[in-house]
């Protein structure tokens, strides 16, 4: 057979495949007879999943896309065993909507197969509790979810718990499909409770589940509950309340937990963007996907946006200020005087006995792993053998807003247990990377602790060849010899207890010397420099800024450098001076005999003097324990290590203007008064380059209504995607009026700076844009009592800035009955406001207008269909802020793919078509856009990209002023007439 044959038979094979999968998706779709244009949705996605492309696939709403998608989706996972279909929206309540949807597909018998990853906020049973806790300590709401985290894992880690020694396993066969009541067991649970203890029942039941599922040689295929409200009708897929409710009421363990474990074998998994886009639960995420899996994104059109923000650090005065009170606090407390023989060698022993024992647990898991490896080819390091407190520390970022951070690490866990036969092979993956990075990690530490002293250890170059040796044999997997090992292990103890107590040694002159670093640094917050500081904002374009920026030890690659080792060792000494305490402390609090001599001090040595602490009482020292905040200086370490990171990356060492992929830039508005540091990033690829290498994508879907144009995100995320638009399902000539008001009274209307530079002009653009808005609804207003029925028109601005400006004079100027909403940045505000203008139009109440703003939170996420919005007026073309420094920045990175001007007009059609958007939701819905600046038909590359669906609905030729004013009414008439004589049949 020849190459051409060869081809043919393999396009004929193909096609075969993608009617095959087209067969089963039409089967799964809920609905007997989906639209024409559905189908070729469905035929252009599962074209893209068999060829493994990726698919830019853009649907206006209402159209049914998500349900198309993921039917198709699920189709070709029919097809193909070893994928998993990740479902991924912005917010959990978007995954409750869709698992309503999901519902309608009864016909798929495989759909139990899945679940929800969501936090703790979502799924805890205990959240009642720990929120009244939370309540009475006064901790903010926003830090609930860290809080939660924290509690969850402190109950989580008593896991030897007596009282729940006797608690059962629930059934298997709950997960099977059927239906479990365990009533002993809960009452068992509320009495356990009732007697004060403090481990998570919830916990305990999953950890039974756990190991019953591994006794049974359980791996795959945990079925997720199939339930109804009472539990009792035919079964269900439960949403995120469902889950929660069901887990309570019939103990079935913990749900976050539980839908962890239930991802890895689940065919359909649902989730929000933070699970793949947050750095620090991106981490954890490889654990739960074993095989290929398909991606989708929803609603996706600010995906690059919300990627670079994901990728950007800020770094905050606030983590200055709490730098500074820790450092403070140390200081004062080392300065208090000499400590007491005995005294010091308590607490010196203390010191000595928590260190040694974390250089011992690394050291002897190294030896372990490496000991299984000579004997017999077997690792120790498999997930499913995980002890509690990894599981555990696996969850500890979840919920918080900690940043990616490497620093050094002191704690290892053991591992001890065998792995079974068919683990081996992952096993021995995990095992030569772990090798690989402990050996590098050692060959590191011994080089650095050599040039850190100016002198080499006792035979060193001795150790350094056989530490080479080993690398490079198990690089090479040869056979080892046990003494040699021995001996290597030795060594590394040694070193690694050198290099410990080195840190603790010349605590005082790191401290000190950190602490004059960070007052430098500070200077960039002091109220006082802010004039100085100003030029700044403008990305170090003032050659005095960045000379100080210089002098800040910044800008010097190898200054910056040693700033970060010190940051470092200071960082890893508080670490352990906070261990110590902990430690410590309760030692003292359960040694009844030492009570008396409880005035046991913190020690410092410097120059071989012993320095004492003296806190007035234990909780004092605790206090002080507690107080150490740690985090900031973490986040500070981040900040730093990124930029010279970045700085090394680009070899830049002239001013820092702008980083190719990243910039620099000190923020600072009218809403956040201090100033904000922070290193922006340019390009969502490096967080796709990271989800790439965590798991396995077979094809990453992004849907939305307004996706064009779509060489943007094709370049933002640098990946290559197929594209697919799908018409509007609505009758554009009946159901839709567009409307371009270049002009009213044959004046021109244009919010050009240029035309609003001069006062008269500005004047009588805004007062015929005037005259043109009450037109639009005063009609409005006719249609509504005619149909006796109230309805909403939502006004969009460019800026805030700008709906100030003009929304009291709106207000003012019109008398004809409506009520005036204006949106407001503070969300819960606008929560408030939004829920009573929905009251008022949907209990038939009053018209309403709702004036906002574009990229705002009436302009997405919120599904205003029917009468909630009838009418969208665009007030001014919605152009990037150019004083902003990421638009700035932006702007120059675009250049690398797009003409400049390119960049900005298709970013602003972007907004453009999201806002425009609004009040069409579904096949049914109606209503009018306008557009209301002349420039939206002047600038081609802006009127071009705006949705051709949008475009369809103009019934009048631009200039012609009244004829639109006729139409208009006309098409209001048409709907007033329509619904009336619907009503009246
Ligand atoms: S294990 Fe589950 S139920 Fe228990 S505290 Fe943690 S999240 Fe809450």
């Amino acid at each position: 057979m020849n190459e051409k044959q060869n081809q043919e038979q393999q396009m004929y094979f193909e096609k075969d495949i993608k009617e095959e999968i087209l067969e089963i998706c039409l089967q799964i779709f809920p609905y007997p007879q989906p639209y024409p244009v559905q189908i070729e949705c469905m035929k252009n996605i599962i074209n893209s999943l068999t060829e493994k492309q990726n698919l830019l696939f853009q649907s206006p709403t209402g159209t049914g896309k998500t349900l198309v998608t993921i039917c198709s989706a699920l189709a070709y996972a029919e097809k193909n065993p070893n994928v998993q279909v990740l479902v991924l929206t912005r917010t959990n309540e978007q995954i409750n909507g869709f698992i309503k949807e999901i519902r309608k597909i009864n016909k798929y018998p495989k759909i139990n197969r899945y679940s929800i990853l969501a936090g703790r906020g979502q799924f805890c049973l205990n959240l009642d509790d720990f929120k009244k806790y939370f309540e009475k300590q006064g901790i903010q709401k926003s830090k609930f979810n860290k809080h939660l985290t924290q509690q969850c894992n402190d109950r989580c880690k008593k896991t030897k718990c007596e009282s729940h020694q006797s608690l059962s396993a629930p059934d298997m066969s709950i997960f099977s499909g059927s239906k479990c009541v365990n009533i002993t067991q809960r009452v068992f649970l509320e009495k356990k409770e009732q007697q004060g203890c403090q481990c998570c029942p919830h916990f305990q039941i999953y950890k039974k589940m756990i190991k019953k599922r591994k006794k049974q040689n359980l791996k795959s295929d945990l079925h997720f509950p199939l339930v109804s409200q009472d539990y009792n009708q035919p079964f269900t897929l439960p949403d995120i309340e469902d889950m929660k409710n069901l887990f309570e009421q019939q103990d079935l363990g913990c749900p976050f937990y539980f839908n962890k474990l239930a991802t890895r074998s689940a065919k359909l998994v649902f989730s929000t963007y933070n699970y793949i886009i947050k750095q620090n639960i991106l981490g954890n995420i490889k654990e739960l996907f074993e095989g290929e899996v398909i991606v989708i994104f929803d609603e996706a059109h600010n995906l690059p946006e919300q990627a670079e923000q994901e990728q950007s650090i800020k770094m905050q005065q606030k983590y200055w200020d709490s730098l500074d009170s820790t450092l403070k606090q140390v200081q004062k407390v080392f300065n208090k005087g000499n400590l007491s023989n005995q005294n010091i060698n308590n607490l010196y022993r203390n010191v000595h006995n928590i260190i040694c024992k974390d250089i011992e647990e690394e050291a002897s898991y190294f030896k372990l792993s490496l000991q299984n490896k000579i004997k017999d080819g077997e690792s120790t390091d498999t997930e499913s053998d995980k002890s509690d407190s990894q599981i555990n520390q696996n969850e500890d970022n979840e919920d918080n807003d900690d940043v990616e951070k490497p620093l050094p690490k002191f704690k290892h866990v053991k591992y001890t247990k065998q792995v079974s036969q068919e683990d081996q092979k992952q096993s021995k993956k995990k095992f030569y990377q772990y090798i690989q990075f402990s050996s590098q990690d050692l060959y590191d530490k011994i080089n650095a602790i050599i040039f850190y002293n100016g002198q080499q250890p006792e035979n060193s170059d001795e150790n350094i060849k056989k530490i080479q040796k080993y690398v490079f044999d198990v690089k090479q997997n040869k056979n080892y010899t046990f003494p040699e090992m021995e001996e290597i292990f030795e060594i590394y103890q040694e070193l690694r207890r050198k290099e410990v107590f080195d840190f603790f040694s010349n605590f005082q002159s790191h401290f000190l010397s950190i602490k004059e670093d960070c007052e430098s640094l500070q200077y960039l917050f002091d109220e006082k420099n802010q004039k100085e500081i100003k030029p700044f904002c403008s990305l170090f374009s003032d050659k005095d800024i960045v000379q100080k920026f210089e002098l800040l030890n910044v800008n010097d690659i190898k200054q910056a450098q040693s700033f970060i080792d010190k940051l470092t060792k200071v960082f890893t000494m508080l670490q352990y001076l906070k261990k110590v305490i902990k430690v410590f402390t309760e030692q003292q609090k359960n040694d009844s005999k030492s009570k008396n001599d409880a005035q046991n001090h913190i020690f410092v040595v410097e120059n071989n003097q012993f320095y004492e602490a003296n806190p007035d009482d234990l909780n004092n020292l605790k206090k002080f324990g507690e107080q150490l905040k740690l985090k900031y200086i973490q986040k500070i370490w981040f900040f730093f290590y990124r930029l010279i990171k970045l700085r090394k990356m680009y070899n830049y060492n002239e001013d820092p203007i702008y980083l190719q992929n990243h910039y620099i830039s000190l923020l600072r508005g009218e809403y956040s008064p201090v100033p904000i540091l922070q290193i922006g990033c340019l390009s969502a690829s490096y967080l796709f380059k990271k989800i790439y290498k965590k798991i396995s994508i077979s094809s990453l879907i992004l849907t939305s209504g307004t996706l064009e144009p779509f060489e943007l995100i094709q370049k933002s995320l640098a990946l290559q995607f197929q594209t697919y638009s799908s018409p509007h399902i609505i009758n554009s000539e009946t159901n839709l009026f567009t409307q371009f008001i270049s002009y009213y009274n044959d004046q021109e209307i244009s919010f050009s700076m240029k035309k609003l530079e001069n006062e008269d002009d500005k004047n009588n653009i805004f007062y015929q844009s005037q005259l043109a808005i009450n037109f639009i609804t005063d009609k409005f207003n006719e249609y509504t009592n005619q149909v006796k029925q109230k309805g909403g028109i939502v006004i969009f601005f460019k800026s805030y800035s700008m709906l100030q400006q003009y929304s009291n004079l709106i207000k003012s100027t019109q008398g004809n009955g409506f009520y005036y909403f204006v949106e407001t940045r503070d969300a819960n505000e606008f929560k408030d406001r939004y829920s009573f203008y929905k009251q008022l139009i949907q209990q038939n109440k009053s018209n309403c207008i709702f004036l906002a703003v574009n990229r705002g939170k009436l302009s997405e996420g919120i599904d205003l269909k029917d009468d909630l919005c009838r009418v969208v007026i665009l007030f001014g073309v919605p152009y990037p802020c150019l004083t902003d420094p990421y638009i700035v920045c932006k702007r120059t990175h675009a250049q690398l793919y797009l003409k400049e001007s390119q960049w900005y007009k298709k970013e602003t059609v972007k907004i453009v078509n999201q806002s425009a958007g609004r009040c069409i939701r579904y096949k049914d819905d109606w209503g009018c856009i306008f557009f209301l600046d002349s420039q939206y038909y002047s600038e081609k590359n802006i009127y071009q990209h705006i949705s051709k669906w949008i475009l369809e609905g103009q019934k009048t030729k631009m200039k012609q002023n009244y004829e639109w004013t006729q139409n208009y009414s006309q098409f209001l008439q048409n709907k007033a007439t329509e619904f009336n004589q619907k009503d009246y049949f």
